[in-house]
Order: C-alpha cells, then structure tokens, then sequence
C-alpha cells in the first residue's frame, strides 16, 4: 500500500538539495513510494543510497519498503530557535528499523512525544515539498 501524500501544506524548513543518488528517492516519497536499495547479485538491502553494494561492491537497485516499521533509537528536542522548528517543540526525532531490515532516521508525529518508545510499531508518510519531491515522516502505525 502507498505512502499518504500530504500536499499543499507550507513546507518552511529548509529546501531539499537532493543529489545524483538520492534525487530519487525523494521524487518516489512524492508519489508515496519509500524506497531504499537492494543487491541483485547479494540481495544486501541498505541505506543510506549508495553508488556501491557494501556488502559485496555490486550495483544495488532501488527497492520500494512496505513503509512499516519500529522505532529503534530515538530523542526528544526540546529546544530548537529556528522556525519551523521552535513551533514544533518538543518533537521526536528517530532512527527507524523497516521491516526489510534498513534503518531510516526520521520525525515521529502524530501522538504525544511522551508516548514514543523503542520498538514502536510505525508507519511512513510523506510530506511535499516542492518540485516534485517529499520527505518521508513516520507515525503511529494503525494497526500495530
Ligand atoms: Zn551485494
């Protein structure tokens, strides 16, 4: 199933500047596709994007992620003077572990920051923002 695309809300943090490797990734969060790469020769799954497997030094391709996954590390900031980010205080930021096994960092939404734990059932969406591209968030999953 797709990522929810949330469009047409204001962005206000800074502008993407994806590159080569990863413009990608971007533009598939912005048609709700999560996507990280896999080996074809080793099947080693990995991200960040990568020129190379580091696994077995093969070409790695992208893959498309359920998009679920559990927090597997994660903090709270509760202070930060830069807008948007002082009107977001206090807010989750994580590492998630999907479920094919890469880990992804990200901001946890939608529920009290109190409320987040580590292994945490979480699903992805993305928020626009801006020439075709969107940035994956997670959220409490809906069915856990
Ligand atoms: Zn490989």
């Amino acid at each position: 199933m797709p990522m929810e695309v949330v469009r047409g809300r204001s962005w206000g943090r800074p502008e993407l500047a994806p590159g080569p490797l990863d413009h990608a990734f971007f533009e598939a969060a912005a048609r709700g596709e999560l996507w990280y790469q896999r080996c074809p020769a080793c099947g080693h799954a990995q991200f960040y994007p990568r020129a190379l497997c580091t696994a077995c030094g093969g070409n790695p391709v992208w893959a498309t992620a359920s998009g679920r996954g559990v927090v597997h590390s994660f903090t709270i900031v509760r202070q930060n003077g830069q807008p948007p980010f002082k009107d977001e205080l206090p807010y989750a930021v994580a590492m998630i572990e999907l479920e094919e096994g890469v880990r992804m960092m990200g901001n946890v939404t939608d529920c009290p920051v109190e409320s987040v734990r580590i292994g945490m059932s979480v699903e992805a969406y993305a928020v626009e923002c801006g020439d075709g591209l969107a940035v994956p968030f997670w959220r409490p999953a809906a069915s856990p």
